[in-house]
């Protein structure tokens, strides 16, 4: 059999990597997602200021490239002027450019995307498999790619394949609050990076990265023990809360912001498995995203990558008759 019909859920660098190699196979990825277009934890947030128009990049801030075929992809979307490195964060380290979604839409470009699909079920009917989602129903997939965080793909796991489900539960993913900050003038640093300082994990000045224009931007993300005893404080107080911390690190006290924001991200930074995919041959069910890996945008991509290359290996092969009951 070739040229299967495979429902991705989830679109985020994952769920788009292994639909774009499942498509490079010759086959037919329809993809599922809950947001508006491609983000995830790519996401960027567009905000208009008295000082001028910011995208800061709210989720990654960059990634790593040391993976050759990760490494090839990179080189053709710099080609296409979606990416540059970003020396400021190290040697290995690139940015989407003008923002970190670009590469996502380049990929969601080529492909079908579902936005606005909220799955809450999957089910089978005769070896199809049928996606539920909040608004309606999908049907006649011969294999399905769950491509979610963790704790998101727990529901469908859960009554799909318990071992994988077993799994899914070793790898909780950690939350993080994000502030978004933006001054008339820029603050006294010249470090466009900071590091794990109190309760600061990591800031950065939005507008130094390459392709960005705009006023003075900051992204600040709290550390994780921060985040987790914060967790259910407004986004006003966080905003302010992390506002002062990166103040008080490039000692401008006193100083006032012109925008301040905040996200919180109940499920950032997976634990990460060490695993590259999961593919269960008898129900043709497959788990990527980078609580499998690693809690990066590059591990994200392998991840899946390495479910589409599982996919295509086994659905071209024709199933023993046992199989054939098993799925059924
Ligand atoms: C604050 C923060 C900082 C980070 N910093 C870095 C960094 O500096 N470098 C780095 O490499 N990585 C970083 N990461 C991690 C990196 O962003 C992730 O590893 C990577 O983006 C994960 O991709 P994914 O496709 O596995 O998951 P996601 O990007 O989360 O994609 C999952 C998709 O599934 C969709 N979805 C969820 N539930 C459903 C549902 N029920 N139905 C339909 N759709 C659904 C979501 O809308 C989303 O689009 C950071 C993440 C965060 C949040």
């Amino acid at each position: 059999m070739s040229g299967v019909k495979i429902a991705v859920i989830g679109a985020g660098m994952a769920g788009l990597a292994c639909a774009e190699a499942l498509t490079a196979q010759g086959h037919r990825p329809i993809l599922f997602d809950k947001g508006r277009g491609p983000a995830g934890r790519m996401a960027t947030r567009r905000l208009k200021t008295p000082a001028g128009e910011v995208v800061f990049d709210m989720g990654a801030q960059y990634f790593t490239v040391r993976n050759p075929d990760f490494a090839e992809a990179v080189s053709r979307w710099l080609e296409l002027g979606l990416v540059a490195p970003w020396p400021d964060a190290g040697p290995q380290a690139w940015v989407g450019a003008p923002s970190m979604t670009a590469p996502l839409k380049a990929m969601a470009a080529g492909l079908e995307v579902e936005w606005n699909s909220f799955v809450m079920g999957l089910s089978r009917h005769e070896g199809q498999w049928r996606v539920h989602t909040k608004t309606g129903e999908a049907g006649d997939f011969d294999a399905v790619a769950i491509a979610l965080p963790a704790e998101q793909a727990t529901p469908l796991l859960a009554l799909t394949d318990p071992s994988f489900h077993r799994r899914n539960l070793l790898s909780p993913t950690s939350p993080c609050w994000t502030a978004m900050l933006t001054f008339s003038e820029p603050l006294s640093t010249s470090s466009s990076i900071l590091r794990q300082r109190g309760c600061v994990q990591w800031a950065a000045r939005n507008s130094a990265k390459p392709g960005r224009v705009g006023p003075e931007a900051w992204t600040v993300h709290a550390s994780h023990d921060w985040s987790l005893a914060h967790l259910e404080q407004s986004a006003e107080w966080v905003a302010d809360a992390l506002c002062d911390a990166l103040l008080t690190l490039t000692e401008d006290e006193g100083r006032d912001y012109v925008t301040a924001s905040a996200h919180r991200w109940r499920f950032a930074l997976s634990t990460g498995l060490g695993l590259d995919s999961l593919w269960n041959r008898q129900i043709r069910l497959g788990v990527c995203g980078d609580w499998l890996l690693a809690p990066r945008v590059e591990s994200a991509w392998l991840s899946g990558v390495s479910l589409a290359r599982r996919i295509g290996a086994d659905v071209n092969e024709p199933k023993s008759q046992a199989e054939t009951i098993l799925a059924n």
